[in-house]
């Protein structure tokens, strides 16, 4: 599966640059956690000739989803979230909008909700579903042929923050333990910095240091 990330700095609407990916498999597509202007992925998607089929969401934090329902009403795609962030689409205060100081923003509801272990299929390959709650209740990462979309539960050399009124940090650890005993060999695609793999992590991210022995 192509995995492009096309996120840059003077793109980031506020300023937090979170990561977005374009998915591909054959002619369909999917945007992870629309964050960038609307015009660039309509372009990205013009010059591959590609049709977006799904918009997913990694959680329901507002630097990760401003751009949702634009892109949304643009090309009509399916949009997803796992069931425990589906209401900070429409809660400015679950998604973080108004406790970071912006406007309220709400969204239209998702079209499907996501479980843990869910099969998405997007052109020839399937992405499945995993539930790694902590940084907020409803985090997932996307397992794809090629890499892990880890949204922000895990960061190359750091973690998602669990200082925020919905997050647990135990729970975090043990989702990434989770990801560390299951995916050692994977490469990972963070919702903020650098793509990195899940060797490099299990070994040196100083934030889960013991957390699994390799
Ligand atoms: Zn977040
Ligand atoms: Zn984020």
């Amino acid at each position: 599966m192509l995995i492009k990330n096309l996120t840059l700095s003077e793109n980031s609407v506020y300023g937090y640059s979170s990561n977005c990916y374009l998915l591909a498999s054959g002619s369909e597509a999917a945007v992870v956690d629309p964050s960038v202007e609307t015009k660039l992925i309509l372009n990205a998607l013009d010059n591959a000739g590609l049709r977006l089929k799904y918009i997913l969401l990694t959680h329901g934090h507002f630097d990760h989803m401003h751009t949702l329902d634009e892109l949304r009403s643009a090309t009509g795609a399916e949009v997803m979230v796992h069931t425990d962030d589906s209401e900070t689409l429409t809660n400015s205060a679950l998604s973080l909008f108004t406790y970071f100081g912006y406007p309220e923003t709400v969204f239209q509801p998702a079209s499907v909700l996501l479980s843990d272990g869910d099969s998405i299929k997007l052109g020839d390959e399937e992405i499945t579903v995993i539930h790694t709650p902590g940084h907020t209740p409803g985090c997932v990462c996307y397992v794809t042929s090629s890499g892990i979309i880890t949204g922000d539960t895990l960061f190359d050399m750091s973690v998602g923050r669990y200082d925020f009124p919905r997050s647990n940090g135990v729970k975090l650890r043990e989702s990434i333990k989770r990801l560390y005993e299951n995916y050692p060999a994977e490469r990972i695609y963070p919702g903020h910095g650098p793509s990195s793999d899940m060797m490099t992590q299990i070994r040196k991210n100083p934030f889960t240091k013991g957390l699994v022995k390799f």
